[in-house]
């Protein structure tokens, strides 16, 4: 019998998608489609397989998606020019951009030049002051956005808890902690963000009703970082050798699952937890980029 202390995200992400779908089918009857476009630079192949997912999800819900692949040695330049083409193109509603960008390639650049009403990513200088002003107008990033989510339709108390949010990543870790320290709704949570420079690292998580880990490490959070009822977000996604596995290999997240969902009070699988929120929330975010449009 699996386990009754799962967070379901495949499940909420659907919850999350039929709403959208609804949406969508709206403003269609008002003659909008939206447009969704993803770039991708070179041939990474977590990054192939995440771009894949996200078509398939924009396919399903009837949002029109286009896919630009550039080859890996492409100058920041040129894919700037290709940003600033769909910038102007009234069919896209949003852009993502897929990260990780070769090295000649400066990110923040990158990110500061896809239009701020476009950017459902969430990573424009402009959403990111929006988020930490908390002005919702903005674009959350999505896997924060995603988690916010779990855990509000998981009934989890955020308003007073202690949040341990463990990685300060700009796309994870420091936009998960601005979202759950707003003096606002579903949030107003202490939050405590801890990195690889963090002194008692155990001790901090060992606080933290609400622990986040999202630090690239595989089962780094073991059962002595978990105090017992607490809700536990694993948000990493490593690869690992594992010569039994198909292809010689397994992916893990950032907490030992066997270890610590006996004493968590719920928990995110991993696969299966975070990840479909992820591409829920960019559905939703390109919805609501295309909803500000025909308002
Ligand atoms: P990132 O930008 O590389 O940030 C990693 C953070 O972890 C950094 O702040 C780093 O500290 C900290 N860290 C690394 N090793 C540590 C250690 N041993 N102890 C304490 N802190 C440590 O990564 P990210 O983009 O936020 O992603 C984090 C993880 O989430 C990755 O596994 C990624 O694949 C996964 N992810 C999953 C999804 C999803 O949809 N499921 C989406 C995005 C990311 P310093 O700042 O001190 O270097």
């Amino acid at each position: 019998m699996p386990p009754d202390n799962l967070i379901d995200g495949r499940s909420i992400a659907n919850q999350i998608h039929s709403e959208t779908a609804v949406r969508i089918e709206a403003l269609k009857r008002k003659g909008v489609q939206p447009g969704l476009a993803f770039v991708r630079v070179g041939e990474d192949p977590p990054s192939q397989v995440y771009v894949g997912m996200k078509e398939r999800a924009s396919e399903r819900l009837g949002i029109r998606s286009e896919t630009h692949v550039l080859p890996e040695a492409t100058s920041e330049a040129t894919l700037l020019e290709l940003i600033h083409k769909l910038n102007a193109d009234s069919g896209i509603h949003g852009i993502l951009v897929q990260a990780p960008l070769p090295p000649q390639v400066d990110s923040l650049v990158v990110f500061s030049n896809v239009s701020p009403d476009k950017d459902v990513d969430g990573f424009h200088p402009i959403n990111v002051g929006k988020l930490l002003l908390g002005d919702r107008t903005g674009f959350v990033p999505c896997t924060p956005a995603g988690i916010h989510e779990l855990l509000i339709r998981s009934e989890t108390p955020i308003a007073g808890s202690d949040v341990v949010v463990l990685g300060r990543g700009n796309i994870v870790g420091k936009p998960m902690a601005a979202l759950l320290c707003q003096k606002a709704r579903h949030a107003n949570a202490t939050v405590t963000l801890c990195h690889s420079q963090s002194r008692s690292l155990r001790n901090h998580c060992r606080q933290a009703d609400i622990l986040i880990a999202a630090i690239g490490v595989a089962e780094f959070v073991q059962e002595d970082f978990v105090k017992p009822g607490a809700v536990v977000i694993d948000v990493g996604v490593n690869r690992v050798t594992d010569e039994q596995a198909k292809g010689g290999s397994r992916l893990v997240g950032d907490v030992a699952f066997l270890q610590v969902q006996p004493i968590a009070g719920k928990i995110t699988p991993n696969p299966g937890g975070v990840g479909p929120m992820t591409i829920a929330m960019l559905m939703s975010n390109t919805l609501r980029a295309a909803e500000i449009l025909v308002r």
